[in-house]
């Protein structure tokens, strides 16, 4: 037997970042900073050669993150660069270089000490946020220092070590500029030990479509180079040294997936139409700027979702109007989509902030969040609705504020927007003549008088996420009450089937746009109500698509009939899910969990 054919198979089990299936040879990722010497200064001349070593790292840093922007724009366009713009922002800042430099000057210590410093001066701060989402955001911070020690250290960043094509990246983490460059060298995949699905990195992974698992905890410790690994991506396991009957069932598996995305894109860009011709629209939710081509790709209509609460992250202070403006300028207009939702912040709640603005409440997610907070503090408001009108000039747009609880909201908020209106309109600064208005449906109240709301707005969207959590008394967070959380409660289809009955009799649009809209289980009854727009994660959209395009809008109602007075949530769901395995066998297989 080979040294090789010895190798022990194991199985590591981590989070799927970026779905598909890879396989080939592990090369380990030696983070930068361990090489790094660390020492005191002797002699005060020792101080100015130092300030100089630390500038010069600095520069050589800037320069090659533009230079793997660059590259990158060639590669896959502008719209995932916005991460590497952060890093450059942050080696820029003022106070990054000058409490750096001061740490040479008044300890006396070399540079890469001094950049460490200032980097763990900012852990510091980080790791007093309780938000866990804004403390992983420190990670910008660490791969900008790390950049520049290997700078110091004068070694060539721009290389992760050469990288061979096809080769698998196994490191303790990743920043985007290195998951970035990873693109340009083609490698096959990557594994991390430590992060989430909602890193950076993550996410970067996703829009590149590489497969990618992270938070495996122990992978660089386990994995040796020239391991063979295999990256499942879709269910976040990486095997290593698989034995020949794993690489067979993984060799289908892989022809298996690309099969199915190639299927699944290639009637992705087919209108949502019933077989009798019932038309709903398909909207793709977003969080970050650069998931807006794979909302395209996918074959969404439109955005029906931008959270624009993530443009606060890493923020210490609310971003200016220009900020807002430049994300939203590039959500609206956007070649291949018809129109864009863009939500207005809905802070608070489980959502972060740095800011000191929002106080730490008992209850957030029943207190002083999203419109409530919005009203509160008018001048930030004004400040987003400003750029978002701005961008409206660009193409549709829509508006949808969130947690709406009575009337008094609606109108507030449709009150400083004409305000900001008068106040462009002073200004000479254009904007689109025919931006809609919409309410978000997501407290029970705002069901039970929906017919009042519909007469302020133009459109409603369902938030399931929270409406659920609301009117079943479930902590959407709260993992130990999560089996109660029941898109299929009774109580959540009659009160989802009121909004769109009412919202149709008063002449207006309704939207969903909770996690419950982009669930293919759910798309047969959903239709059954005839929802106009169902807005989801992109990916999502094609297999909803395709349920969509198979039944009917008579069998969805007939469906729906036959589920909606049933007095438990068991037994809709067993009807459901029964009904569904039947008519799309191939969509709802028998134990899958259809993700
Ligand atoms: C919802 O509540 O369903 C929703 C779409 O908003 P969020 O998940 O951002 O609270
Ligand atoms: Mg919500």
């Amino acid at each position: 037997m080979s040294a090789d054919t010895a190798k022990k198979t194991f199985v590591i089990k981590g989070i799927g970042a970026s779905p598909g299936i890879v396989k080939g040879k592990a090369q380990l990722f030696d983070r930068m900073d361990t090489h790094a010497s660390f020492y005191k200064l002797t002699d005060p001349s020792q101080v100015t050669r130092e300030v100089k070593r630390l500038r010069k790292a600095l520069r050589d840093s800037e320069k090659q993150l533009v230079e793997v922007k660059t590259k990158l724009s060639d590669v896959v366009g502008p719209e995932p660069l916005y991460i590497i713009d952060v890093h450059l922002m942050i080696l820029t800042d003022k106070k990054f270089v000058t409490h750096s430099v001061q740490h040479i000057r008044s300890k006396m210590v070399n540079a890469e000490w001094a950049v460490r410093m200032t980097v763990d001066k900012y852990r510091e701060i980080f790791d007093r946020v309780d938000d866990d989402y804004l403390r992983g955001r420190f990670s910008d911070i660490q791969y900008v220092g790390q950049r520049v020690l290997t700078n110091l250290a004068g070694k060539n960043v721009g290389e992760v070590a050469p990288l061979e094509e096809g080769v698998i990246i196994i490191a303790q983490d990743l920043s985007p500029a290195d998951t970035a460059q990873m693109v340009i060298d083609r490698v096959g995949g990557f594994a991390t030990d430590i992060g989430g699905r909602t890193s950076h990195t993550a996410i970067v992974a996703r829009s590149m479509e590489i497969p990618a698992v992270v938070g495996l905890e122990s992978g660089t410790r386990l994995i040796r180079n020239d391991d063979e690994v295999i990256i499942d991506g879709s269910s976040g396991l990486v095997i290593v040294n698989p034995d020949p009957e794993m690489l067979v069932r993984y060799e289908e598996k892989r022809k298996h997936y690309l099969k199915t995305k190639a299927d699944s894109l290639k009637q992705a860009n087919l209108p949502a139409v019933t077989q009798d011709r019932y038309r709903v629209e398909i909207g793709g939710n977003i969080e970050f700027i650069e998931e807006i081509p794979s909302v395209v790709t996918h074959g969404a209509d439109g955005i029906g979702l931008y959270r624009t609460e993530f443009i606060y992250i890493n923020k210490e202070n609310p971003p200016t109007e220009e900020e807002h403006f430049s994300h939203y300028r590039r959500v609206v207009g956007v070649k291949g989509l018809t129109w864009s939702t863009i939500r207005t912040f809905d802070l608070g709640g489980d959502k972060f902030f740095s800011g000191s603005k929002v106080a730490k409440e008992m209850n957030p997610q029943m207190g002083l969040r999203a419109i409530r907070f919005c009203l509160r503090e008018e001048k930030l408001f004004k400040i987003q609705l400003k750029a978002i009108l701005r961008a409206s000039a660009l193409g549709k747009t829509r508006i949808l504020f969130p947690m709406i609880s009575g009337v008094e909201e609606i109108r507030q908020a449709k009150r400083v927007l004409e305000e900001v209106k008068a106040e462009l309109t002073a200004e000479e600064v254009v904007y689109g003549d025919d931006v809609e208005i919409g309410g978000m449906i997501e407290v029970p109240s705002a069901v039970i008088i929906a017919r009042e709301l519909a007469r302020e707005v133009d459109f409603f969207s369902i938030g399931t996420n929270d409406l659920i959590q609301y009117v079943l008394a479930i902590d959407r967070i709260n993992d130990r009450v999560t089996y109660l959380y029941e898109p299929l409660h009774p109580a959540v289809l009659r009160l989802i089937k009121q909004v769109v009955d009412i919202g149709h009799e008063e002449g207006i649009r309704v939207a969903m746009c909770g996690e419950m809209a982009g669930d293919p289980s759910y798309t047969m009854i959903l239709l059954g109500m005839e929802l106009d727009e169902l807005s989801m994660n992109p990916l999502a959209i094609p297999k909803v698509k395709r349920i969509v395009r198979n039944s009917t809008l008579k069998e969805c109602k007939a469906l729906l009939k036959k589920v909606i007075n049933l007095s438990s949530a068991s037994e809709i769901r067993s009807f459901v899910e029964k009904s569904m395995r039947k008519r799309f066998p191939e969509e709802f297989p028998l134990n899958s969990d259809n993700n």
